[in-house]
């Protein structure tokens, strides 16, 4: 299937005409990114240099409540979601981080991309580091560490910005935490740039249509098949009167184009990190399951005369240390954190990889290309979890405060529910291009099985413990 099949659609005149309009409105674009750095800016540093916020302090009256709220509860639940609804247009118009990045970039010294820059791994492992790095030093819960994390991003990506790429933003394209799981979750946006080759290699085209244009994030225009890569900034809207915003089927991308690129650092990505270790990260406060692994251990170790490690603290920036909220983790709590975690995302990949392996060797020969494939029928599901385990901290906050969530409940049951087909409408379909009916009928019901974990886990979570 090509782009050319979606000409017909009848909002593409509307949709087409706005990514002509971001084109031509650059200026203005820059003002919406420059607004979003000044907010972000004010989030990120005011609740650091502001003491803690004191008992009985509210969302609405406390900054520092207050970025907690808008970064976990709306900001990074909302972006997600919205890469499911318009693919990567936040990355184009809104981030500031990538705004930044290309800023220093247009005034830096232009360097070639490092090679080891463009290790295709980095998504998955800056992901997890990340992950696990916000759990050691609690996140979700005080101010500095949001700082450490997102300021040291932020910094991060202006440096590598300076350095390396000419207008481009090479951070966001090989080492941004996020940038593997926003690239996955564009690939279910219902809207792309779709690339018409007949008309890209037409001998003419109309007054205008060669502007030269740079694509910041170092896409390759003229093959781009997908909104995996594409920040939507619609600078190349209308080149050679073949590029043009279009909708799509919301499954096109992940039936029809995956397939071809799928890799091992896709499947770790959606198994490994968005179901285990971002689950094993909302779950390890709850878990009774952390609580017997530390008894176990301490008395262990006290038992063997050695309790220092029950002991010993660290600072905050290392481990949350904050004596005065009665929140301190020894380094007991660190090993045993960093151990939950990595079990987690251990029985989460064989209990989600096993079902998938089955239902692959169902339709034939093993092809690890068709395993990776199948794992991004997984997304919504991946995706949901991530979302409801970010707001569940906002949640949380918010009945703190008073507010009557009753309706959070089954909302979560129609989210996870909603997810979960899905997920196998996407499986189905993608197993429809390697099998005939009836082995494909069987590999789907195997490769559903891949769902039962995930969605354990998360009931664990939101309804047992
Ligand atoms: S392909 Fe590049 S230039 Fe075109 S809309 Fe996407 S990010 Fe912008």
């Amino acid at each position: 299937m090509t782009a050319i099949e979606y000409t017909q659609h009848p909002r593409q005149g509307r949709l087409a005409r706005f990514g002509l309009w971001l084109r031509d409105h650059r200026r203005a674009v820059m003002a919406v990114q420059w607004g979003v750095v000044v907010v972000y800016a004010v989030l990120l540093i005011g609740p650091a240099v502001l003491p803690l916020p004191p008992a009985g302090a509210h969302v609405w009256d406390n900054l520092t409540l207050f970025a907690q709220f808008l970064f976990w509860g709306v900001w990074w639940p909302g972006v997600l979601i919205s890469m499911l609804v318009f693919g990567r247009l936040w990355c184009g118009i809104f981030c500031p981080e990538g705004a930044l990045s290309e800023f220093a970039a247009r005034h830096g010294r232009g360097r070639a991309t490092p090679r080891w820059m463009r290790w295709r791994g980095w998504p998955f492992t800056a992901f997890v580091l990340t992950t696990v790095y916000g759990q050691l030093i609690s996140v979700y819960q005080y101010p500095l560490p949001v700082l450490a994390i997102l300021g040291g991003s932020t910094v991060a990506a202006v440096a590598v910005g300076y350095m390396y790429g000419r207008n481009k933003r090479v951070w966001c394209r090989y080492l941004c935490p996020v940038n593997g799981v926003f690239g996955l979750l564009a690939k279910l946006a219902p809207v792309h740039y779709a690339v018409d080759p007949q008309r890209w290699n037409a001998p003419s085209h109309s007054p205008g249509a060669m502007t030269p244009f740079t694509c910041a994030p170092l896409v390759v225009v003229r093959k781009m098949k997908g909104a995996s890569d594409c920040h939507m900034c619609g600078r190349c809207a209308g080149f050679r009167d073949a590029v043009e915003l279009k909708p799509r089927r919301p499954d096109h991308e992940v039936v029809n184009v995956a397939g071809e690129s799928a890799s091992l650092w896709d499947s770790l990505l959606i198994i490994t990190g968005l179901m285990g270790v971002a689950i094993g990260a909302f779950q390890w406060s709850a878990s009774p399951w952390f609580v017997a692994a530390k008894q176990a251990l301490a008395t262990w170790l006290v038992r063997h005369g050695i309790v220092w490690p029950l002991e010993q603290s660290l600072p905050w920036f290392l481990l949350t240390n904050y004596p005065d909220r009665n929140d301190v983790l020894t380094l007991l709590d660190g090993v045993v954190l960093v151990g939950y975690i990595a079990a987690a995302a251990a029985a989460m990949t064989l209990a989600v990889g096993l079902p998938l392996a089955l239902a692959v060797r169902i339709t034939g020969r093993w092809d690890w290309r068709r395993f990776h494939h199948l794992g991004h029928g997984l997304i919504p599901l991946a995706a949901t979890g991530v979302v409801l385990g970010l707001s569940s901290m906002t949640f949380t906050q918010l009945r703190a405060d008073g507010f009557a969530l009753d309706w959070v409940g089954p909302l979560r049951v129609w989210a996870l529910g909603g997810a979960a087909s899905a997920s196998i409408w996407l499986m189905w379909r993608i197993l429809g291009r390697y099998a005939s009916a009836l082995p494909r009928a069987a590999a789907s019901v195997a490769a559903s099985a891949a769902l039962a974990a995930p969605i354990w886990s998360l009931w664990l979570l939101f309804w047992h413990w």
